[in-house]
């Protein structure tokens, strides 16, 4: 496949999980794929010697290192941002600084990566950040600081699309439900609440998530902007 053939794509958090199958599909789809990562470096590197893509230590809790990246990665055609980390526990109980810190990489970074990359972005640019069905329902305790920063995905994506739509730039959030990875694995201990919610009662798979993302960076998609688009087995049904 070559839909992305000379296409500049940059995916913040690509190592593992969601944006590894990110990477892999533009790769494979044949764009020029960058991608960042920061405790995994060998993971990062399988993946990079596996698709031809490259590989960038930057940490998204570090604002400037994570917006030099994007700046140094030149005039983006696609950035997706996927980096994020998640907390589960008592309010009372998890620790601020944590907190603070899954802050800085699920919400400061997104909106400072997609502002620095709209800087040189063409037009026809698309950014698109992961957020999560969560967002949209509360289905358990335990998680009030991580559906914030995936709630503030949403005001900054509208935000942005109505910013940047003018140059013909669109920004979308991809709201993925359970989907297995380290993070939430399908064998996990919440998987059988998770699946007596949903009406496909399964894990979704990353590729599931990429086929979206790559969608939403195509052609076909180019009247979609500022628009949440959830794929959680009908969770939230
Ligand atoms: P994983 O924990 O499996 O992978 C997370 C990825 O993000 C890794 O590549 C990791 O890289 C990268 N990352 C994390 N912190 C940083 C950082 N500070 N700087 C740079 N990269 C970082 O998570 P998922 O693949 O499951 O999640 C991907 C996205 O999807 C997240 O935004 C998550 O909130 C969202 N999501 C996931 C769901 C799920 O069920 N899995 C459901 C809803 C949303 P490294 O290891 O190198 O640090």
């Amino acid at each position: 496949m070559t839909g992305f053939a000379g296409k500049s794509v940059l995916v913040l958090g690509g190592s593992r999980g969601i944006g590894a199958a990110i990477v892999r599909r533009f790769a494979a789809d044949g764009a020029t794929v960058t991608f960042s990562y920061a405790g995994s470096r060998e993971a990062a590197e399988r993946i990079a010697a596996e698709t031809g893509a490259t590989a960038v230590m930057a940490d998204s809790a570090d604002r400037d290192a994570m917006v030099a990246r994007v700046r140094d990665s030149g005039p983006l055609d696609v950035l997706v941002v996927n980096a994020g980390v998640a907390m589960m526990g008592d309010p009372g109980e998890l620790d601020a600084d944590e907190v603070d810190r899954m802050i800085r990489i699920n919400v400061n970074a997104p909106y400072h990566a997609a502002v620095e990359a709209a800087r040189r972005m063409p037009e026809g640019g698309r950014i698109i950040i992961i957020g999560s069905n969560a967002r949209d329902r509360t289905g358990f305790p335990g998680l009030a600081a991580y559906y914030m920063t995936k709630a503030a995905v949403q005001g900054m994506v509208r935000g942005l699309a109505r910013d940047f739509g003018s140059r013909g730039i669109t920004v979308n959030a991809v709201q993925p439900g359970p989907v297995d990875t380290d993070m939430n694995p399908a064998d996990g201990p919440l998987k059988d609440m998770l699946h007596g919610m949903m009406v496909i009662r399964r894990h979704g798979r990353p590729e599931e998530i990429a086929g979206m993302v790559a969608w939403l960076a195509g052609p076909e998609a180019g009247f979609v902007t500022g628009a949440m688009h959830t794929i959680d087995g009908g969770l939230n049904a």
